[in-house]
């Protein structure tokens, strides 16, 4: 069977499983949200938080993008921090990314990705801060790990800025934000301490 096709039938049989061993499952996620965390992430399909955080859907409202950038002038991010911290009242604003992200390693290349370069100037701009730093690792995998942090510390500081601006006056309680890169080859979290 193709996957496209076998999707639909997984999904069957995982809503009958979970009605199943909870009636009310489905009822009780379908009135309401109360997520602790807002998790901005990276689109990789092997970083999936609610698996490696353990959480059940209801506790992390997300945001996916190409190497989890925030860039504040954006409204989807923006709409999205906006209604997590001012409407959801989340606890924890998160920055997750990973190593071995394919988005830094793009950004480290001086190939040009076509529409996508942009975007991975964010990166490059994040790159050249470090530069006295980078020219210093031999090493490219090493400089590729260092990248992923740098750049998950940077969007951390946008967040901030984003949460600084007017239109989030009516925060009631200002969430705290974090840091943290997902390590593929061990699937564990490292929190990055932000602000350091
Ligand atoms: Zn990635």
């Amino acid at each position: 069977m193709e996957i496209y096709n076998q999707v639909f039938e997984n999904n069957a049989h995982w809503a009958a499983l979970k009605t199943g061993a909870d009636p009310e499952y489905f009822q009780r996620l379908s009135v309401e949200q109360n997520p602790e965390f807002l998790y901005i992430g990276c689109s990789d399909s092997r970083v999936h938080p609610n698996n490696f955080l353990v959480l059940d859907p209801g506790h992390v409202f997300m945001y996916k993008n190409i190497a989890n950038q925030v860039v504040p002038e954006e409204l989807g991010i923006k709409s999205v921090v906006y209604f997590a911290a001012v409407h959801l009242n989340v606890k924890y604003i998160v920055v997750c990314g990973h190593y071995r992200c394919g988005g830094i390693k793009a950004a480290l290349s001086e190939e040009s990705f076509g529409c996508m370069d942009p975007w991975l100037k964010r990166i490059k701009d994040v790159a050249h801060s470090h530069e006295s730093e980078l020219v210093h690792i031999v090493d490219f995998n090493e400089r590729w790990d260092k990248m992923v942090e740098w750049n998950v510390m940077e969007q951390c500081r946008q967040v901030e800025l984003l949460l600084d601006c007017a239109d989030f006056n009516e925060l009631k309680i200002r969430p705290s934000v974090h840091g943290w890169v997902y390590d593929l080859k061990h699937g564990l979290l490292k929190d990055m301490k932000y602000p350091g």
